[in-house]
């Protein structure tokens, strides 16, 4: 274990809320929908705030996609590679996790007439978050491997699956409804960072996008590099 998550997880166990898993559904052969009950009040969070999970003995970053009084819900993508994916995996009822947090993930909203989503598995659970708390229309894409696009209807979300890396494709035909818009870019962070250059070559005022790089093909470092250099971009 890296001395950082040793150092984090000492701090979960000071400082983290435990919850029992209630309820694990594999919406699809790479999403799992995981339902925790514990003593949390929905006041202390916001859509789009994330947490910071004990799981397999590491500390995750992972985005409540719905959050009530005394039980909350997470959407994990099961990539296969690390820890908390593969402990997502099979996560047995009755089990039981710290969490530290929420906390602020992405930047607040502005008032729009639109909000236009684009991720990938990592982000399925913080468009659900969005999508139920939005005033505005939904639209976008997800990139999903082919056996997990039916997961979006199944939640409800008015969302397009598009193959690995067809994001791009998407935005060169994308034109933008009329009025102030909201867009909003995670999941792999040289992806944000591409669909991000490509809508500004198209023109979107870089004002309406709210973006959070959620991990890297390269590893962590790279995920913090891609998104200091959006930050000051
Ligand atoms: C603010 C925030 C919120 C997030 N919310 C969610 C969420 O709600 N749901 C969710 O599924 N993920 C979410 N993530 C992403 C999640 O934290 C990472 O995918 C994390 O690396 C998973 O931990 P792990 O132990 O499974 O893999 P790690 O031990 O971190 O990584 C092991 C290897 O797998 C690779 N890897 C990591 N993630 C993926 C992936 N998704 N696909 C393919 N390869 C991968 C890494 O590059 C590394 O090579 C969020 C990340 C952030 C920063």
């Amino acid at each position: 274990m890296r001395f950082a998550d040793t150092i984090k997880r000492g701090m979960a166990t000071l400082t983290g809320t435990s919850l029992t898993l209630v309820q694990n559904t594999r919406l699809s052969p790479n999403l799992a929908q995981i339902r925790f009950e514990g003593a949390i009040q929905a006041a202390d969070w916001n859509p789009g705030d994330k947490l910071k999970l004990n799981v397999a003995g590491v500390l995750r970053s992972y985005t409540p996609s719905q959050w009530q009084d005394g039980a909350l819900q997470i959407l994990f993508h099961l990539h296969g590679q690390g820890p908390a994916a593969q402990w997502a995996a099979q996560a047995q009822v009755g089990e039981t996790v710290s969490f530290i947090g929420p906390a602020k993930s992405l930047p607040p909203a502005q008032a729009s007439d639109w909000h236009l989503l684009i991720g990938d598995p990592t982000t399925v659970g913080l468009f659900q978050a969005l999508h139920q708390s939005a005033r505005a229309p939904c639209h976008g894409v997800v990139e999903l491997a082919p056996e997990d696009a039916p997961a979006l209807d199944a939640l409800g979300l008015p969302l397009k699956a598009v193959a690995q890396d067809g994001a791009l494709e998407w935005i060169s035909d994308w034109q933008p409804p009329s009025g102030p818009g909201d867009v909003v870019l995670s999941g792999e962070a040289d992806r944000v960072r591409a669909w991000r250059d490509a809508l500004l070559a198209q023109g979107l005022d870089k004002r309406w996008i709210r973006l959070k790089p959620y991990w890297s093909r390269r590893g962590k470092a790279r995920r913090k590099a891609v998104e200091r250099e959006m930050k000051g971009a």
